[in-house]
């Protein structure tokens, strides 16, 4: 069992849950949402299990008219035709109606229910052979079925049994092979029967409902756990400040992909991006204007490499960082530059703008190395960090390409 509701609805639907497990055992129904879910969700099964029974319970009551031959020969013919010209077809066409969905299978098994009852107490009133009197006592047999092998819902039971107890009473009272001893033992044979039968109908609805209400409740339990658990571990992962991963995401996709990339031709790109005069802003504004000017810059980066492969991280303070996986150095190149004229072009965030009235600008130093084997991750960061040292060092606002010498030379160009 899924439940495919977001966590607003799952919490509503948890709470009717455990007031549908609190409400008195005696109430079939549940409330109109619950109950929806429930005959959704018990429908396919019910329709496979009624045509089984359907098609074996037609072949049963087909198999009596070799009985019949012998009980009630005097309405023999017009046993067969009622029996494999009208009742057997009409079945079959339920069966595909029910099969098919075109028919609800509760309702339309209880009505067909009828026919049959009609058809066997017809029969016994049509007769005036000696043993007809027995197919009175056989009605239960349709009790039992509606009852038990269906079984139909409670309700749907009572109506079978109510309506089987009242044809049957009538047609008793019509018969003349009854006197009145044999009569009433007749109808109260199948009173009690029918008594005794929706007591058992009654308990198997209540406790096949109580079964489904507490596997649901398990069910939304696990999937709110679930969802509570990916939030955690989602939080666990983003820098609280600006949305975008944290360090230790950082830390954790580049060692991933570092491990997936050993031994394959395809690099791996680091960018290492700082904003310029960061200090001068935070000293100018204040740290809450400084603080937005993260966001802003986060948001910026982001979306500027939302539709690459790369993924963006706050690598600490006022510096970001973007990992890109299969990307050439052209193709890293290219990005760097869109990010850092897009940070360029936001014009962040500040009235008068720092330091000299222009928005504020980053700078960006990137590498791109191929995973070899025995080459440690932490050279990438360095070479990426030296590069990014350069672009400072150059001016700023500006995008420096790393070189392996960077990384123990950190000397300018
Ligand atoms: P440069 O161009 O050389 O990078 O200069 P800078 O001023 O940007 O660099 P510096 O390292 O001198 O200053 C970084 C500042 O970033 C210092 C610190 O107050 C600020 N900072 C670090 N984390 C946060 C934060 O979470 N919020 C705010 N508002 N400021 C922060
Ligand atoms: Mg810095
Ligand atoms: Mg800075």
């Amino acid at each position: 069992m899924t439940v495919e509701d977001g966590p607003v609805q799952r919490g509503a639907l948890l709470r009717q849950v455990e007031a549908e497990l609190a409400r008195p055992w005696s109430k079939i129904a549940f409330g109109p949402v619950v109950e929806s879910r429930y005959q959704t969700a018990i429908e396919p099964a019910r329709t496979r299990h009624y045509i089984l029974c359907h098609l074996s319970g037609m072949a049963v009551f087909d198999l009596f008219v070799f009985v019949n031959a012998l009980i009630i020969p005097d309405v023999l013919v017009l046993t067969i035709v009622i029996d494999f010209a009208v009742l057997t077809p009409s079945l079959l066409l339920l069966v595909w109606a029910m099969h098919r969905r075109r028919v609800p299978t509760v309702v339309a098994s209880t009505i067909f229910l009828f026919p049959m009852l009609c058809t066997m107490l017809g029969l016994m009133l049509a007769s005036r052979a000696q043993n007809a009197v027995m197919i009175a006592f056989a009605i239960p047999m349709v009790m039992l079925y509606a009852s038990i092998a269906l079984p139909l819902p409670v309700v749907h039971a009572g109506i079978v049994a109510a309506g089987a107890t009242i044809l049957t009473a009538a047609a008793v009272a019509l018969h003349p092979g009854f006197d009145l001893g044999g009569g009433l033992f007749a109808v109260m044979l199948n009173v009690s029967m029918a008594g005794y039968l929706l007591v058992a109908a009654f308990r198997n609805e209540v406790s096949e409902r109580r079964f489904y209400l507490l596997t649901l409740r398990d069910t939304l339990w696990s999937e709110r756990l679930r969802a509570r658990n990916q939030r955690l571990l989602s939080l666990s992962d983003t820098d609280g400040l600006t949305g975008v991963g944290n360090r230790r995401s950082f830390n954790a996709r580049l060692e991933g992909l570092w491990r997936d990339g050993a031994g394959s031709a395809s690099p791996i790109a680091l960018l290492m991006i700082d904003i310029d005069h960061f200090k001068r802003l935070n000293d100018t504004y204040g740290h809450l204007r400084g603080d937005e000017c993260l966001r802003a810059v986060a948001g910026t980066v982001s979306n500027t490499i939302r539709g690459s492969t790369g993924s963006t991280f706050r690598y600490g303070g006022e510096e970001f960082a973007v990992l890109l996986a299969g990307a050439e150095a052209e193709q890293v190149d290219r990005i760097a530059e869109r990010v850092r004229s897009a940070v360029e072009a936001a014009v962040i965030p500040l009235p008068g703008g720092p330091p000299d009235g222009v928005g504020v600008t980053v700078s960006i130093g990137y590498a791109a190395m191929v995973p070899e084997a025995g080459l440690p991750h932490a050279t990438l960061i360095s070479i990426a960090d030296a590069a990014l040292y350069k672009a400072k060092q150059k001016g700023r606002n500006r995008v420096q390409i790393g070189h392996a010498d960077f990384a123990t030379t950190l000397q300018v160009a």
